[in-house]
């Protein structure tokens, strides 16, 4: 039996669907400016989140590279959650390669507190740093997949319009946030000056990720792709396969966050283990030894992510089912001896 992997919704294989809107694809040079299905991709985004334009990315890190280096001029701060992608998991990025400073802020489980976001702003003056940019995180991916409420967002927003700081959205999971809440998109849109979606995710694409940006930043935002290498050439069997995932994967999400709640619901009550209520597609289990549990569940062809010593992350996506989920609480179950 080939294992079930829970390690990451980035493991999805495409569709037999997606692969034929693959195959069948009119490509050109997009760095040429010839490819249609990349421009109908990017117009479709950006109608989606409500901006003028939308640029079409190899990864998520470089989307949100890109924003950042965007807003920000070396030598100045960015703001962001403690535990975000762009703080643990995007190799200082925006300190090598665009001298930005990242001040971090402890959040409520992932969730940024206004005041406190506030107090990190630095004062204006020949003193300090210049506060550039605010990042937030929906869904917080170390949190669990956490929703950043709309109305937090707000919030948060307006502290940074206080001070003169944009707002970029690491959206990576922005797609499960609106399926989980209703919300549209574009509501989310408007409350962020750019906006990264992850097209690799629970979507279900092979590759790519998506930045959104208001008209005045198209140029500067195309040109600082070009700068980093992620400039593409016949990118329609990429955009392809993202205008097929957001026709047909998108309202399935929902199914992921019923089936990652009947996995966190099949934990409680396991001894030695504390589930974080799932929001949406990621379960995560607090243990005492998440490496240990890691490697029996392996054994037993569960595949999980080992995210912290003590937390062990399981994602659901487009290639689990639910005898799945009944195949990973039967490991999890044997595992941990409940
Ligand atoms: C995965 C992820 C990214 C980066 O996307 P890649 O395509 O893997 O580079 C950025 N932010 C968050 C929150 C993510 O989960």
């Amino acid at each position: 039996m080939s294992p079930l992997d829970l390690r990451s919704d980035t493991v999805t294989r495409p569709t037999a669907g997606m692969r034929d809107a693959i195959a069948r694809a009119e490509v050109g040079d997009d760095a040429l400016g010839d490819d249609p299905t990349v421009r109908a991709l990017e117009a479709r985004v950006a109608e989606l989140l409500g901006k003028d334009a939308a640029l079409l990315f190899p990864s998520g890190i470089m989307a949100n590279l890109t924003a950042m280096l965007a807003h920000t001029e070396p030598g100045s701060e960015a703001v962001a959650e403690r535990s975000a992608h762009v703080v643990d998991w995007e190799d200082c990025g925006a300190a090598h390669f665009g001298g930005v400073q990242l001040r971090t802020v402890q959040g409520d489980g992932g969730l940024l507190d206004p005041d406190a976001v506030r107090a990190a702003i630095r004062p204006a003056g020949p003193h300090h740093p210049r506060t550039r940019l605010l990042c937030v995180e929906n869904t917080h991916n170390a949190a669990g997949g956490r929703i950043l409420p709309l109305e937090r967002l707000r919030a948060l927003r307006a502290v940074a319009a206080e001070h003169e700081v944009a707002v970029h959205l690491d959206g990576a999971r922005l797609w499960n946030a609106a399926a989980a809440t209703g919300v549209p998109l574009t509501d989310w849109g408007s409350e962020a000056d750019t906006v990264m979606v992850t097209l690799s995710k629970g979507l279900g694409c092979p590759v790519g990720s998506m930045l959104a940006v208001p008209a005045a930043l198209e140029a500067r935002a195309r040109r600082l792709r070009r700068r980093l290498g992620g400039g593409m050439r016949q990118s329609g069997v990429l955009a392809a396969a993202g205008l097929y995932a957001l026709e047909h994967h998108r309202e399935r999400l929902t199914e992921d966050h019923a089936r990652a709640r009947a996995l966190a619901d099949a934990c409680e009550g396991l001894p030695g283990v504390r589930v974080v209520p799932p929001e949406t597609n990621i379960v995560m289990l607090e243990l005492a030894d998440a490496p240990a549990v890691a490697a029996a569940l392996r054994e037993r062809g569960v595949l999980t992510s080992v995210f912290t010593p003590t937390r062990l992350r399981a994602v659901t996506h487009l290639d689990v089912g639910d005898d799945g989920v009944a195949r990973a609480a039967r490991a999890l179950a044997e595992v941990l001896g409940g």
